[in-house]
């Protein structure tokens, strides 16, 4: 049976750490840089509240969201896609499949959701950034690629840690698969 491979899309796919940091600039006049980041949340720079306004705002610029570098490679990944992201469907659903669609990007299925990504689906990979994330997901079984940012660099995942494989982009999921045998080779 072809792999299940589910695939976040902030900090994934789409490349929104530097739109998050100009957000919070404008809404709280606090300059940050990358490395300040070490919370997925932004603890310890800008409440919780405030953080909810910077993800709305982050969702009114979401077609501005550049792509990731070699975010092509989940164009070819070997088996089926499931997008599943915690972006709200009300008021992203439409953005982000215009989005998807203008990069090109295909996927079998997409799904939104305010719960446990686990419980989308079965999954045998996973691609997420978030740690919570990647702890849901690394419980349940699937293989699961944390996208480093510094904010999930200090993350651990306890007796989950085996199956989390830190990534620093798209090209080290296609190495660990191949790594693996999970990415066929093909004669060119
Ligand atoms: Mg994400």
């Amino acid at each position: 049976m072809k792999p299940h491979f589910g695939v976040d899309v902030d900090g994934v796919l789409a490349h929104h750490l530097p739109a998050m940091i100009e957000i919070v600039l404008e809404l709280t006049g606090l300059s940050v840089s990358p490395d300040q980041v070490t919370d997925y949340y932004f603890a310890g720079l800008i409440a919780r509240d405030q953080m909810e306004q910077v993800f709305t705002r982050c969702m009114e610029r979401a077609m501005e969201l550049p792509p990731m570098a070699d975010y092509h490679l989940v164009n070819e990944l070997p088996g089926a896609v499931t997008i599943v992201t915690h972006r709200p469907a009300e008021v992203a659903e439409q953005i982000t499949k215009e989005w998807l669609h203008q990069h090109g990007i295909r996927y079998d299925g997409i799904v939104f959701t305010k719960g446990r990504k686990s419980e989308t689906g079965r999954f045998d990979y996973f691609i997420d950034d978030a740690p919570l994330n990647a702890l849901d997901l690394a419980a349940s079984g699937a293989t699961t690629y944390l996208m480093g940012w510094p904010y999930n660099r200090d993350s651990h995942f306890g007796e989950h840690d085996h199956r989390v494989v830190r990534v620093a982009g798209w090209q080290d999921v296609k190495s660990h698969l191949e790594s693996i045998q999970a990415w066929p080779h093909r004669l060119s």
